[in-house]
């Protein structure tokens, strides 16, 4: 994916000087790590649980140490995982379906060439 890396020209005045929105990639992004963020508490809830039932083989203070790594690896993960989902998703959306380039020159907005991807948008 070379994705973020192109910078297309404008395909009415030719202008480099073209930004990206990535609107999708934002927003999807953030609810992604929203979405993360509430799963991961719900891991970290069933972490603890794992963490002191099997804690509780090893006595008091193995449930407390279990407990407490479960609930902290379980918040991580989800976290993590919801954000990387989100933000791939907001940039599928982004490199397909929006107008994602504006032009700073002649403020024209457009799509993304063809040129610059792997795929062909036919429109
Ligand atoms: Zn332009």
């Amino acid at each position: 994916m070379t994705f973020s890396s192109i910078h297309p020209t404008c395909p009415l005045c030719q202008s480099p000087r073209v930004m990206s929105r990535n609107w999708a990639r934002k927003a999807a992004g953030a609810i992604g790590c929203a979405a993360g963020a509430t799963g991961g508490f719900v891991g970290a809830l069933r972490g603890a649980q794992i963490g002191i039932a099997s804690g509780l083989m090893t006595g008091p203070a193995g449930s407390t140490i279990g407990g407490i790594a479960g609930a902290v690896l379980g918040g991580l993960a989800g976290t993590a995982i919801g954000c990387e989902v989100g933000t791939s998703v907001g940039k599928t959306i982004d490199a397909r379906m929006l107008d994602n380039f504006k032009c700073l020159e002649c403020k024209h907005v457009f799509a993304r060439q063809e040129s610059t991807c792997g795929y062909v948008d036919s429109d």
